[in-house]
């Protein structure tokens, strides 16, 4: 075999890039990270850049934490691997489901693991539609979720989310609904007020119970601020208005926690943060500050107890993946929470979330072409439009925010492209200093590629 010979050139000649924009990687080549430190990647080239992404929104205790890598390498030195069928579970285990029910917001629970966000929530589908037809409503599968939702890449999680590009796989799956998008500075009509926005998405949301029957609905998910779709926050009192809706018909609600989990937001649980209860919570990225692949369904009381019934009327659950409650992601993600929640980083999210708020307000008042700051916490989003006062994008074709990301890049910063937006999400770890860094040559790659284009 002929092995081409930079780093960039055997990225591109042997690995099929997920989610990347091929004019831009064709053009400039893939960045090889060799390792991290505090919230910086560096390169094989001995580049160092600032990450503002956290890695995909999930190492946020940075890039080289001692005691998590501790607490990993002690459990693969105690018990290395193992299941959780069977009725056998490591101690990992059981100790990560009591902390989980513990930090959750719900006075009881259940939980059960997975490698992954997308697999969280299939899980959740089959665990809706297991139950329902258990309960004598096998009617009971139609899924509700929001259009520019993300909730993975999987079949089921794929249908769920609500973004175009998975037309190609000739999806979403019948069955599949997606429901307006809650953000209003986009979507409100012009004479709308916010309040009327929410109002008619409340509306919508009957409307659409009402059309296909409540008896056909197994559930409704939602992202507390949607992540991948751009930093969405919901519009004014949008959880307040729809929660009410779907009680009355008794649809559960399954709040995906994915990214908004762990702090992300400035409270443990973006549902805390929107002044909801949820009856169910999606877990993976943060759970584990982004060192093992894991997932985790969290159930409420209520549907703890209704699958349980369920089960044991078939006196078994067929469901589960090899590596359900791995011991060392156990360990990990243990580690990882006492890190988050006693370490200092959700207080330092909390306290420095203002300061990201106002920093990134002043790069928008002082840009002729930043027409929304939208954001909670430690997820901000900056979207770029060719005219403020009419919200008018840039032509697609001039790829405004590869190109914003892509100077970032060059500058040392690492942030992420999103249809027309630019999404900063750094790790829980991120100083006042390093802040300042992400603002100088955020602006700067601004700065630039506007005068280039505007
Ligand atoms: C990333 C993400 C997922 C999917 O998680 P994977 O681990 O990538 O499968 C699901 N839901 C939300 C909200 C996410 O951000």
């Amino acid at each position: 075999m002929n092995k081409p010979q930079s780093w960039e050139a055997r990225a591109d000649e042997f690995s099929l890039y997920g989610f990347t924009d091929l004019p831009s990687v064709h053009k400039r080549g893939a960045v090889v990270l060799t390792h991290g430190e505090g919230p910086y990647v560096v390169d094989v080239n001995g580049r160092r850049y600032l990450d503002a992404n956290s890695g995909l929104w999930n190492m946020v205790a940075g890039f080289d934490h001692k005691g998590l890598a501790e607490a990993a390498k002690a459990q693969y030195d105690r018990f290395p691997g193992y299941h959780a069928f069977f009725g056998r579970m490591s101690d990992q285990t059981v100790m990560l489901s009591e902390k989980l029910v513990e930090v959750s917001p719900f006075e009881r629970g259940k939980v059960f693991y997975t490698n992954s966000g997308s697999e969280a929530n299939d899980t959740m589908v089959k665990m809706l539609w297991f139950l329902h037809a258990s309960e004598g409503n096998p009617k009971r599968r139609k899924i509700l979720t929001r259009m520019n939702a993300y909730h993975g890449v999987t079949v089921v999680s794929a249908s769920m989310t609500g973004k175009p590009y998975n037309e190609v796989f000739g999806l979403p799956l019948d069955g599949f609904f997606h429901l307006t998008c809650p953000h209003y500075w986009r979507f409100g009509e012009p004479d709308e007020t916010e309040e009327e926005f929410t109002a008619r998405l409340a509306r919508e949301l009957e409307e659409t119970i009402e059309r296909e029957g409540a008896d056909t609905i197994a559930g409704f998910f939602a992202e507390p601020v949607m992540g991948a779709g751009g930093v969405i926050p919901p519009s004014k009192g949008y959880f307040q208005a729809i929660l009410p809706i779907l009680r009355k018909h008794a649809i559960p609600v399954i709040s995906d926690e994915v990214i908004c989990g762990f702090g992300r937001t400035g409270n443990t649980w973006g549902c805390q943060t929107y002044d909801f209860m949820p009856d169910a919570i999606i877990s993976s990225k943060s759970l584990t500050a982004g060192l093992f692949p894991m997932g985790a369904v969290i159930l409420g009381p209520e549907l703890s107890d209704r699958l349980q019934a369920a089960v044991e009327e078939i006196e078994e659950f067929p469901h589960g993946f090899t590596a359900s409650g791995h011991p060392v992601g156990c360990a990990i993600a243990l580690k990882a929470i006492d890190v988050v929640m006693n370490e200092g980083l959700a207080e330092n999210v909390r306290e420095l979330a203002p300061r990201m708020e106002a920093g990134l307000r002043a790069i928008m008042d002082r840009s002729d072409h930043i027409g929304e700051l939208r954001g909670v916490g430690f997820m901000w989003a900056l979207e770029a439009v060719k005219d403020k006062a009419t919200k008018t994008p840039f032509d697609g074709d001039l790829s405004v925010s590869e190109r914003i990301a892509n100077t970032c890049t060059d500058l040392g910063l690492i942030c992420r492209p999103l249809g027309q937006s630019i999404v900063l999400c750094p790790p829980f770890i991120l100083t006042e200093p390093q802040m300042d860094e992400m603002f100088e040559k955020l602006e700067q790659a601004l700065n630039e590629v506007f005068a280039e284009i505007a």
